[in-house]
């Protein structure tokens, strides 16, 4: 697959098929309906939690750490097309798209675990790109 194939690719809108929380490995297990499956630490998506009181105003999202003793305690389905999570410190503003879970899974792209921000739609660790200022653009994350 040609790079841009493979940035198309991974920027089509999947949608989960099975949704598991595991308790005893503390994540949440993801099966999309392009047959990937992704494995997301609870403690790692409170990292990414995208509302406002974690995001602030400014023009990236970005992760923060969390220990590894935060719990989901509850999770449920907005519509057809996000995640909401209760989480064991009592947070529950995030809504977790469909979208966004899937940007954050380790097989997309930059694969691996994600240390960086979203800026103008595409993943970056570039301290370079962070430094500078642009407009929000949340499109692909619905
Ligand atoms: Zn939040």
């Amino acid at each position: 697959m040609t790079p841009a194939a493979s940035r198309y690719a991974a920027r089509r809108v999947v949608r989960p098929v099975d949704l598991a929380h595991s308790i005893g490995r503390n994540c949440l297990v993801v099966r999309w309906d392009d047959d990937a499956l992704s494995e997301l630490p609870i403690p790692y998506l409170r990292g990414w939690c995208p509302c406002a009181v974690c995001q602030g105003h400014g023009d990236t999202v970005r992760f923060t750490e969390f220990p590894d003793t935060i719990r989901a305690e509850e999770l449920h389905e907005m519509g057809a097309y996000a995640l909401a999570i209760r989480f064991s410190d009592g947070h529950d503003a995030g809504i977790y798209a469909w979208t966004w879970l899937r940007r954050l899974a380790f097989e997309s792209e930059p694969a691996g675990w994600k240390g960086g921000a979203f800026r103008n739609g595409d993943f970056t660790d570039d301290p370079a790109a962070l430094a500078g200022r642009a407009a929000p653009n949340w499109s692909g994350i619905k």
